[in-house]
């Protein structure tokens, strides 16, 4: 027989231990081939002064086994605490977050009866990178990222999810409409990897009109792609419409690495009282099974869960009366399941895990040659209070050979020239230099600018260079311009 897989567990705060250990028992009853490695992470780290929340000696662990299943923690209020989950993400390169979301009808509430969504949210971009400045009195920013290697390995990654697991759609939502160049590099990624995948549909919804359809008729969608911050929201209330945040699970994958857990938080009232519903976890331990290669164990396992949600054996949380037939607690539950091994739903569709034989992923195509890049301007921004048309008549007079002021935009709107007189202006500023003529300008003449603007005794906050590619803008038009 194979060696059993060596995994990282760990038992996490709250109601983690409870579900962590039903958990176990499951998979393992179901024949679950795996060596767990238990790790501390969670309050009792943070409380010894370790503000990542994870003992040090835990990565020498995550670092052998690259597989990690991982209860809720508590995450302790109060400054100076790092988000455990943030860190292992950025430090493991888990780019990929995937959660299934499906309804159970008739036997767990929802008003989405056919529902079976999986949202892949890209992982590590978008403004989670949290670069955040207060930049004057009134005005503060956070840097929105979005690259192109980073859009490419998720769309992929959707495109070949969709592909192993018989899915039909891949849909993705921007907001590419305002966000022409962050959310619309991430849109024509999506096109552009779409064409490899002629058997699949595509499709793409700006997102605002995109949750609404999701939260009105979610049978309407199969995988959904998005960038990281839509992703967040939209996780979450799929999960929720779907009948329960309680009951999903959810993947991060990356190369090398990849953690799986629940995506409810550890529920400390609920905690040491057999109370906890340990499916969310479960759910989590179903992906990593077939991740580590066994997922007929995971159709095992999924199987009897659905036959015992079907036999009306719930946790309190699910229950109701009516429908419900048995209110059990989290050992209880687990023990049903148990019992349930090897049989099938009858009335649930049963579960196949009956991946597509891996075909081989599609080859990247080579990268593009490097665009042709000429920096044609700068944005200067300025910390100043006044009327645009003072501001105008002065930074006129600075400027340098071959540089001249093209407009201001206050919080992105026009003001000057020719501004409304209406719009309302907060103390952030920012001043449009263009190289006289369209002609290409150079380093050293923004640097000569903003010594002449200092000079002048303004504030400048901070600079962006305005360049082209290949001749097309690679910088967004004022509003009102
Ligand atoms: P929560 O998800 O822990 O609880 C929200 C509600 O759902 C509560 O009413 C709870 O009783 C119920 N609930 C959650 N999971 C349940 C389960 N398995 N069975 C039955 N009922 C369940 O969210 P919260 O109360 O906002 O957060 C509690 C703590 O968890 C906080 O410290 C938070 O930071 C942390 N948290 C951790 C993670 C994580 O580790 N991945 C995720 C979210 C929140």
């Amino acid at each position: 027989m194979a060696q059993a897989t060596p995994i990282t567990v760990a038992y996490g705060d709250g109601i983690g231990p409870e579900i962590m250990q039903a958990t176990l028992d499951i998979i393992q009853a179901a024949g679950a081939s795996i060596a767990p490695q238990i790790i501390e992470i969670g309050e009792k780290v943070y409380t010894k002064g370790i503000s990542a929340g994870i003992e040090p000696s835990a990565w020498d662990s995550l670092r052998s086994t690259k597989v990690f299943l991982k209860a809720p923690i508590t995450t302790p209020q109060g400054g100076g605490f790092k988000s455990l989950n943030v860190t292992t993400r950025k430090v493991l390169g888990l780019y990929a977050n995937v959660r299934p979301c499906v309804s159970y009808s008739p036997f767990i509430a929802t008003k989405h009866p056919n529902m079976d969504v999986v949202i892949v949210r890209e992982n590590e971009e978008d403004v989670y990178g949290g670069i955040e400045h207060r930049q004057t009195q009134q005005v503060t920013q956070c840097l929105k990222l979005i690259s192109r290697p980073g859009s490419e390995r998720i769309v992929r990654y959707a495109f070949e999810y969709a592909l192993r697991h018989n899915r039909k759609k891949v849909t993705c939502f921007t907001k590419d409409n305002i966000m022409k160049i962050t959310d619309g590099l991430f849109h024509r990624v999506f096109d552009e990897i779409g064409q490899e995948y002629p058997e699949l549909e595509k499709e793409h919804w700006i997102v605002d009109i995109g949750a609404a359809k999701l939260a009105d008729t979610p049978e309407a969608f199969d995988v959904i792609v998005l960038p990281n911050l839509y992703g967040d929201v939209l996780s979450d209330v799929a999960a929720q419409i779907a009948g329960s945040v309680g009951l999903a699970g959810s993947a991060n994958i990356g190369d090398n690495y990849a953690m799986f857990e629940a995506i409810h938080g550890s529920a400390p009232r609920r905690a040491g009282q057999n109370l906890a519903n340990p499916s969310g976890l479960l759910f989590g331990a179903l992906l990593m099974l077939v991740h580590i290669g066994q997922p007929e164990v995971a159709q095992r396992v999924h199987n009897a869960w659905l036959t015992t949600i079907e036999d009306g054996v719930h946790t309190y949380d699910v229950y109701k009366d009516g429908v419900s037939k048995q209110k059990v607690g989290t050992k209880e539950f687990a023990q049903a399941v148990i019992a349930r091994l090897g049989q099938t739903p009858r009335t649930l569709k049963a579960a196949s895990y009956n991946t597509q034989p891996q075909s081989e992923p599609r080859k990247p195509r080579p990268a593009a040659a490097p665009e042709q890049k000429v920096t044609v301007g700068v944005d200067v921004f300025l910390d100043w209070t006044g009327s645009p048309d003072e501001l105008g008549e002065k930074m006129k007079t600075i400027t340098v050979p071959g540089l001249e002021l093209y407009m201001i935009t206050n919080r992105g709107t026009k003001v000057w020239p020719n501004g409304f007189p209406d719009t309302f202006c907060s103390d952030h500023w920012t001043c449009r230099y263009l190289g006289q003529n369209g002609k290409s300008i150079e380093h050293r003449q923004i640097v000569d600018l903003l010594g002449r603007v200092a000079a002048a005794g303004f504030d400048f906050i901070k600079t962006e260079n305005l360049c082209t590619f290949n001749g097309k803008n690679g910088f967004a038009a004022a509003q009102g311009e």
